[in-house]
């Protein structure tokens, strides 16, 4: 069976006939044949999503919240036959996964629930009998255009605030985990979406760029790489779109000296090696006083030699693969960069090919020592299970390290002083801060994004999410029957 594209309700294959193959990362398997998107799907999926917008708009939008209920039940109900499927497909834990289904639902219900909210402004017109208020409007086609490393909570964190403002949308999903995507949109078949508000194409990144040079296309809301997203930037800024970035980051966990370490090695094992490192806010950067980083190293090697590698969907797996072979290389490109830089390697460092792993794309947790602020591993996102232990002698100097990366999305800081704390949360310049906790662990109903390389300005996920996908609509009635002048009668 080949999985097909989902345009204007329907279920069609490529007319060009190319097909492209989902694999398991744990073990090679091939899960799927997903059809390949030319020009004409993507031209009929644009086409099909503006059609729809016109009606969509007007559907009254606790209506369209009732359809994201039935969605949210429905993903609530297969939770877990969608995280199996994602441990399958993405390679991460199943616990993992089972967290991503999640993220899903809470995303879904919350912009559900903005169905009967999209709080507009109303405040006193300055001239009498007149009335003033702001109120939202949709934008359009929206090209949401996703990663493989959250399969089915980013497509919900862009589609889910896309539609319930009324905009319609075609989901261009990563060619890595696209069986996911296709579960997704199958689910809102399901619960009643009218054709055309929302289309899948499926394929690698040039289907991705053809949706974001199609003129129909009016706001692009884009998750990946760097390059990728600096590139569709450039380009949406010379047609005049709309776009919303999120490109990863650089993060850190700051360990103050009077920290609870015990707390801190929990926080920097998950934070660093959860999704075998491969989340946008994963800590890449252990940024440690001078006065705690030997027993930090010691205890933090322990742990990390322990952590077990394995096929997600054993219980007794800690760290599952990594997504494919191209990221494989990378990270143990980095590793040979750090070494070359003079890092002190403690630990991992290599591929790992016990057993079953063999077959699958397996690294080893691997942690550098003495890394130096201006090496490339403690300045460039690596996105793999790989750490870096930086010295610092000062909170301040703590906090100048973090801040001094091109990327700006997650930090935390370990200390039980309230001060430090309070002058993390003043002197830190990432979009997200966590107080005594890792790096990851973000929750839906509040602004998610970074500052500087990370992103350019928008937030995903709560009330912000509406910021991205509406525009504000100012609206003046004058009920006084004769001609009055703002700012002069
Ligand atoms: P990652 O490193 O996470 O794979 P990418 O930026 O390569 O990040 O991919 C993120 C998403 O962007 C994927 O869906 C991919 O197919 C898509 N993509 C890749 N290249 C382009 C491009 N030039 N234009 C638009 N989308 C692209």
């Amino acid at each position: 069976m080949i999985h097909k594209h989902y345009i204007d309700g329907k279920w069609v294959e490529s007319s060009r006939g190319e097909t492209f193959e989902s694999l398991n990362p744990a073990t090679g398997e091939v899960l799927g044949v997903l059809s390949q998107a030319g020009p004409k799907e993507v031209e009929a999926a644009v086409e099909a999503a503006a059609r729809a917008f016109p009606s969509w708009r007007r559907f009254p939008a606790p209506k369209r919240g009732e359809i994201l209920f039935r969605v949210a039940g429905i993903l609530a109900q297969r939770k877990e036959e969608l995280a199996t499927l994602m441990t399958r497909e993405m390679g991460k834990v199943l616990k993992e996964a089972r967290g991503d289904v999640q993220e899903g639902i809470d995303m879904t219900y919350y912009m559900a629930a903005e169905g009967r909210r999209q709080f507009g402004q109303v405040v006193p017109a300055e001239l009498p009998d007149k009335f003033s208020m702001a109120i939202r409007d949709p934008i359009g086609v929206v090209a949401a255009i996703t990663p493989w490393n959250f399969p089915l909570a980013i497509p919900t964190w862009k589609l889910m605030p896309a539609l319930i403002t009324g905009n319609t949308a075609v989901l261009k999903p990563a060619e890595d985990t696209p069986l996911m995507a296709c579960k997704l949109v199958e689910i809102f078949e399901e619960a009643g979406l009218p054709p055309g508000v929302l289309n899948l194409v499926l394929g690698a990144g040039d289907v991705g760029a053809m949706l974001v040079d199609h003129p129909k296309v009016n706001l692009i809301s884009f998750t990946g790489s760097n390059d990728v997203g600096r590139e569709i930037a450039i380009k949406a800024a010379s047609s005049g779109k709309r776009v919303a970035l999120e490109m990863g980051g650089k993060n850190a966990i700051l360990v103050m000296a009077d920290a609870n370490l015990d707390l801190a090695l929990d926080g920097i094992v998950w934070s660093s090696f959860g999704t075998s490192g491969q989340r946008c806010t994963a800590a890449s950067r252990i940024i440690v006083h001078r006065d705690a980083r030997e027993e930090l190293a010691e205890k933090l090697v322990e742990r990390v030699r322990a952590l077990r590698l394995g096929n997600g969907l054993l219980e007794t797996t800690d760290v599952g693969p990594v997504i494919n072979q191209a990221q494989l290389d990378r990270i143990h490109g980095y590793t040979e960069v750090g070494v070359k830089e003079g890092a002190e390697l403690l630990t991992g460092g290599k591929r790992y090919t016990e057993g079953e792993c063999a077959k699958g794309f397996f690294y080893m947790p691997t942690l550098f020592n003495r890394v130096k602020p201006g090496m490339r591993i403690a300045r460039e996102e690596i996105f793999g299970p790989t750490t870096a232990l930086i010295e610092v002698s000062s909170i301040e100097e703590a906090i100048e390290v973090n801040n001094a990366t091109s990327y700006g999305l997650s930090s935390a800081i370990y200390t039980r002083d309230i001060r430090k704390a309070f002058q993390a949360i003043q002197d830190i310049t990432t979009g997200i801060v966590y107080i005594n906790a890792g790096t990851i662990g973000a929750e839906i109903q509040l602004p998610f994004g970074g500052t500087r390389g990370t992103g350019n300005g928008h937030r995903e996920a709560g009330t912000a999410a509406l910021e991205t996908y509406t525009e504000w609509k100012t609206v003046y009635i004058d009920y006084s029957g004769r001609l009055q002048r703002a700012q002069i009668d």
